[in-house]
């Protein structure tokens, strides 16, 4: 047999909204054309992020009731330790109360002005994070990842060349640290081999460079590494991550991913005078270091979650799920980045839209379009989200210009991701009508958030005529 079925039943269920076209219409233009701006319940499938976004099984559920609400010391967080510390080996763990929280703290002791730190792609808020201290963020990731149909088994890999050449150029007391995305999200959720993790870490060692992995999507990488590094093919998800954690020098993760859960993360390093600052800045921001600004109910559903997340069971239907839908739109004409990741499918927005250029943001526009024709919400990771600006005010584009599809887990059906490619199929045949936006509006830190746009000129697309 070769469906591949969800490993669950559905036990409670919540409807959806739908709503009508000129509703919709209305509802962006009042949102400024940033999707981020509406409100969910006019929002028909959300794809908008996989980050706190899951449903929670039956056993979190059971294990919520059981949260132990005390101040200090709380029975949950002693079971959310073990977990934490079986998965990662490390000594010293905090919780925190989602991934950047983390990324705060660590970049706050290891960065500042005139520091640099590498990695393969940074997240969004990690980059975010490390430069508001003043630090440089680089981006080090192989050639391939950022040619959009280069089939390569582990595009989230590291150029391991280049970050030699980095250390040499800048000196190594100048980098407080290296990053390791697992999985690589801002360039399509690809995955990085342990053998390039192995070479990043040899790389580092004799310059005594920590090496931190980010370790949101640790599950569906460690997914990838057993099913594409031969020698990881009889070995289970969670010992292929023990085995990453045990080269690093220390990780954080945003549970809101891989831990299957709504809100929560943390904070584990090797190092014992490290772990003592971060204890300080931990006190000072997130809460007392037994509970990190997170309930006991919310540690004891990362510590069931975190298991749930490493059954094979679950990840060969969550990998296959989304390879499904990269097939479903392949299958239709649209640009995808090839392969497919492990938690969205990336449509490649400067191959659907060539005709606008990306300082009017071709991602936004499909994004949009895509709201308005079908009431499905996804999110540009392109010029809106990782564009700057020279000191002449001129856009600088990033590599890639990209709208993902992020698949929440265990959230969505088959049927809701088919809607979803018929819906952009529907785009691609009209994709003369898209029209480029400009902005009103933007902060200058994570500025897609919050930012207001308006369009160039009127789109058929967008607003009046309904061509499609
Ligand atoms: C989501 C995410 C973060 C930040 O975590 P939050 O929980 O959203 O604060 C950091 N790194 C990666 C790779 C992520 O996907």
């Amino acid at each position: 047999m070769r469906a591949v079925i969800e490993p669950f039943r559905i036990k409670v269920v919540e409807p959806i909204h739908r709503t009508t076209r000129p509703e919709r219409e209305r509802l962006l233009r009042q949102a400024r054309y940033n999707v981020f701006r509406l409100r969910s319940e006019d929002v028909l499938i959300d794809l908008l992020t996989d980050s706190g976004t899951g449903a929670m099984s039956d056993q979190q559920w059971a294990r919520m009731i059981q949260g132990d609400e005390s101040y200090a010391g709380a029975r949950s967080y002693y079971r959310f330790l073990e977990v934490v510390n079986a998965l990662t080996g490390m000594p010293h763990i905090f919780p925190v109360h989602q991934g950047r929280a983390a990324e705060h703290i660590l970049c706050t002791i290891l960065g500042g002005p005139g520091k640099v730190i590498p990695s393969n792609t940074h997240f969004d808020t990690t980059r975010a994070n490390i430069e508001y201290t003043g630090a440089t963020a680089l981006d080090l990731p192989i050639a391939e990842a950022l040619s959009p149909e280069t089939l390569h088994p582990f595009k989230g890999n590291m150029d391991v060349k280049r970050l030699e050449e980095l250390i040499h150029r800048t000196g190594a007391e100048r980098i407080p640290a290296c990053f390791l995305t697992l999985t690589n999200n801002t360039l399509g959720g690809q995955p990085v081999s342990m053998s390039n993790v192995q070479e990043v870490k040899a790389t580092l060692d004799p310059y005594g460079i920590p090496l931190i992995i980010d370790a949101s999507r640790i599950a569906e990488n460690a997914y990838f590494i057993k099913l594409r590094e031969p020698e990881y093919a009889d070995r289970s998800p969670w010992e292929i991550a023990r085995e990453i954690f045990a080269i690093a020098d220390g990780c954080y993760m945003s549970a809101k991913k891989d831990g299957l859960v709504n809100i929560g993360g943390f904070l584990a390093v090797r190092d014992a005078s490290l772990a003592r600052r971060i204890e300080q800045l931990l006190i000072l921001w997130e809460g007392f270091p037994t509970y990190g600004g997170l309930a006991g109910r919310d540690l004891e559903a990362i510590a069931q979650g975190l298991q749930e997340a490493f059954q094979e069971d679950y990840l060969h239907y969550r990998i296959h799920t989304i390879a499904w839908f990269a097939e479903q739109l392949r299958q239709r004409g649209v640009p995808i980045i090839e392969p497919p990741g492990g938690h969205a499918v990336f449509v490649n927005a400067a191959r659907f839209a060539p005709h606008i250029p990306a300082e009017h943001f071709p991602g936004q526009a499909i994004v949009c379009a895509l709201y308005v024709h079908a009431g499905v919400r996804a999110v540009e990771v392109g010029s809106l989200m990782l564009g700057k600006r020279d000191s002449n005010g001129r856009h600088i584009a990033p590599p890639l210009e990209l709208v993902r599809l992020a698949v929440p887990r265990r959230v969505y059906t088959q049927s809701h991701l088919e809607y979803v490619a018929d819906a952009l199929a529907d785009l691609f045949a009209q994709r003369q009508h898209l029209r480029g936006l400009q902005l009103l509006s933007a902060s200058p830190f994570l500025r897609h958030f919050t930012a207001e746009l308006e369009p160039l000129e009127p789109s058929l697309l967008l607003s009046g005529d309904t061509v499609l």
